[in-house]
């Protein structure tokens, strides 16, 4: 099966892919470069019924699954925003969960790094702007700019190419928790935890 626009998220972007079933076939969404499409094979040993094109099918999504990641993706962008503010550039990301962390590189010398109670301050600054963002509840936009690419934005903090599913706006992010950063092999490593708020 393969539609244009897929509803399930396939793995990238270092975000896990969606878990869903169409007509309670548990289903796994990949990206088959190929075609350039993504595509919704079976997550078991066997294989999915032959669908044909135009026929109805009942698909659903496992949204506990999709708000854990949507969150955990989403958080990254005010994190990236916040190092960006400190003067790093950002150099990876990673959101699975118990995984989720944003890289950066400085490319002048950051003498916080140089000590424990230095790279403590400077994770204080990167919380503090996060909550800010948080308690302002930025929301999460998207766009298409001219070369096609989606531009996720959010309020005026942070703009950034990507294809990540994202929370509606910053306030529905939860328990964010950053531990002190680390260097590692020259990279500034932002580990991170957050969680979808539970709806009302
Ligand atoms: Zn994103």
């Amino acid at each position: 099966m393969a539609v244009e626009y897929c509803l399930f998220h396939p793995q990238g972007g270092g975000q896990p892919a969606d878990r869903g079933w169409v007509d309670g076939h548990e289903i796994v969404p990949a990206r088959d470069h190929d075609a350039g499409l993504v595509v919704a094979r079976s997550a078991g040993d066997l294989p999915l019924p032959d669908f044909t094109v135009g026929q109805s099918v009942e698909v659903r999504i496992d949204l506990a699954a999709r708000r854990t990641y949507a969150a955990l993706h989403t958080a990254g962008h005010p994190i990236e925003a916040a190092g960006r503010a400190q003067g790093w550039t950002h150099a990876a990301n990673t959101h699975f969960p118990g995984q989720a962390r944003i890289e950066f590189t400085a490319a002048r010398p950051d003498p916080r790094l140089d000590t424990p109670e230095g790279r403590e301050e400077a994770t204080e600054a990167l919380r503090t702007y996060v909550a800010k963002a948080i308690a302002e509840d930025a929301p999460v936009t998207w766009e298409y700019d001219a070369e096609g690419r989606r531009i996720v934005h959010l309020a005026g903090l942070h703009s950034a190419p990507c294809g990540g599913t994202h929370v509606r706006s910053l306030g529905d992010l939860a328990d964010i928790v950053l531990p002190t950063l680390k260097v590692k092999k020259g990279r500034i490593r932002v580990s991170y935890s957050a969680v979808h708020r539970d709806f009302p």
